[in-house]
């Protein structure tokens, strides 16, 4: 031994690659006698990032882009070198589908929540009688004050099921590919919850602590999105890049990890063993509580669900699509007789994404109750989203081609409650395994911010145990 510490990290995502990222960057700045190694099972560094370039075509398989406000996703990308490559969003008109009719999506809501009243007002999603339930906002007293709730639960209560049908279900289960009515607010949008508490009303509060935006008339609308112009996955090559040669080993899955006097055994896949002095599960739950089977405490990572979709990109020549329609995309409610769940004019969302003259469409399918669409064939998939686009748009040809990807059991479900067992067990991993952290889309967000910020900190806590 030459007395250097080994720290594992378990997963080559976006949280794991973070977190050997900024673990780096503090042994060198600080001159720590650490050692990195970062065990990825697959082939691919990235994991849910995948971007295909073909044709001129920038297709993104999983994650298009993450929100800009979170900042350490840019941050992170401008560390690596990637600043002058980050893309804000095109802006334009979004619409929502309800009852198999284009909606647009009304202006000044957040979340689907009304900020402003005359667009929601004016809006043609709503009935009169959905309307004059939501504006129940202003006067409905606060819920109890409880550790968690369903998100559909506390939408319905707050603005009517009306509201969350038509608008702020197709949203949220836009991001979260899960039925909101099993989904925790606290683990979710906790800030819905205290503004509740605060204000007495979502609409008033969201009014008084939303930041105000001066209102020129025709100005555009601001970018809410950040993407890389050569796709998602340059930043995990900008990152890769920076490691240090010898971190990082893909094809080697980390099977079981066995806590020893005073450090860890790490069970490879491919039959040899590692000791590691911490270790930073950065993979999904199923994988962080298959490595830990012994513990009964990761019981709840073995049930929490995870639901699957596919994402389908087509490529296609402009003058195949005969009724464009001005805007960026639309989301599907669930009364829609549609089996997409949402489709975004990539070409328009991203123009750098698609060549002059052609069209990019990327579509999702697999809602809850509809999940086994994912394992239908290409040509099937391909089929069930043409005919739902051309319910509302006219395309004459097949596409020039498609990328089709089925994303199994990926999409990480925060049931109710999700926070106080994760408490639990963290708690529990602190006594049984200390110097053990999860970090990643299972745990602690699931929006690519959310991840980089997971990586980011577990570095500190590693450091921090090591050191004493
Ligand atoms: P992953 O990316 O899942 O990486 C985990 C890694 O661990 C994988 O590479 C896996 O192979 C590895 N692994 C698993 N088991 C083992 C083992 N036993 N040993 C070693 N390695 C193992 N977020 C956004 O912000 N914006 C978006 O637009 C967006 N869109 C999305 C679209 C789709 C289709 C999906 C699926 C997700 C999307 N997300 C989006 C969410 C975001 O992409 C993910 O939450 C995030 O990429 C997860 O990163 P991660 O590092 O936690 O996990």
């Amino acid at each position: 031994m030459n007395g250097r510490k080994q720290v594992a990290i378990i997963g080559g995502g976006i949280a794991g690659l973070t977190a050997a990222y900024y673990l780096q960057k503090e042994i060198n700045e600080k001159h720590l006698p650490y050692d990195v190694r970062l065990l990825e099972a697959s082939d691919h560094l990235g994991g849910k990032i995948r971007t295909v370039r073909k044709d001129g075509f920038t297709i993104e398989r999983g994650p298009d882009s993450f929100l800009a406000r979170k900042k350490s996703a840019a941050r992170l990308a401008s560390e690596v070198g990637l600043e002058n490559e980050l893309v804000p969003n095109g802006t334009g008109q979004s619409y929502i589908l309800v009852n198999n009719k284009l909606h647009k999506m009304p202006s000044g809501s957040f979340m689907g929540i009304p900020t402003q009243v005359r667009p929601f007002l004016g809006s043609g999603l709503f009935s009169p009688l959905g309307k004059v339930r939501a504006a129940g906002d202003f006067i409905k007293s606060k819920g109890e004050a409880k550790e968690d709730q369903s998100l559909g639960h506390f939408f319905r209560r707050r603005l009517g099921d009306e509201v969350v049908e038509n608008l702020i279900e197709p949203l949220l289960s836009g991001i979260y590919a899960g039925n909101i009515d099993n989904l925790s607010l606290m683990a979710t949008f906790p800030n819905f919850y205290h503004l509740e508490q605060k204000h007495g009303s979502l609409i008033k509060g969201l009014n008084k602590t939303m930041p105000k935006k001066k209102q020129t008339k025709g100005a555009k609308k601001p970018s809410m999105f950040l993407t890389l112009e050569r796709g998602l996955e340059s930043l995990v090559d900008a990152i890769v890049a920076q490691l240090d040669e010898g971190i990082v080993s893909t094809g080697v899955s980390v099977d079981h990890i066995e806590r020893k006097e005073d450090c860890y055994h790490l069970l490879l896949g491919n039959g040899t063993g590692m000791r590691a002095d911490a270790v930073i599960i950065a993979a999904p739950h199923h994988a962080a509580s298959k490595m830990l089977s012994q513990y009964d405490f990761m019981e709840p990572l073995r049930q929490m669900p995870a639901t699957s979709v596919a994402n389908v990109a087509m490529a296609f020549d402009a003058s195949a699509i005969k009724k464009d329609i001005d805007g960026t995309g639309f989301v599907v409610s669930r009364n829609s007789d549609y089996r997409i769940t949402a489709c975004t004019w990539t070409h328009k969302k991203w123009p750098h994404s698609t060549p002059e003259g052609k069209v990019l469409l990327r579509c999702y399918v697999g809602k809850p109750g509809d999940q086994e669409v994912v394992d239908l064939s290409d040509e099937e998939i391909q089929k069930i989203v043409m005919k739902d686009l051309n319910k509302t748009m006219n395309i004459t040809s097949e596409p020039e081609f498609s990328v089709i990807t089925r994303w199994r059991d990926a999409m990480p479900q925060y049931t109710v409650g999700h926070k106080q067992r994760l408490q639990t067990i963290h708690a529990k991993m602190a006594e049984a395994l200390p110097g053990v952290h999860l970090a990643g889309g299972s745990y602690e967000g699931i929006g690519l911010p959310d991840c980089i910020d997971q990586g980011e900190a577990v570095v500190q806590k590693v450091i921090e145990q090591l050191q004493t």
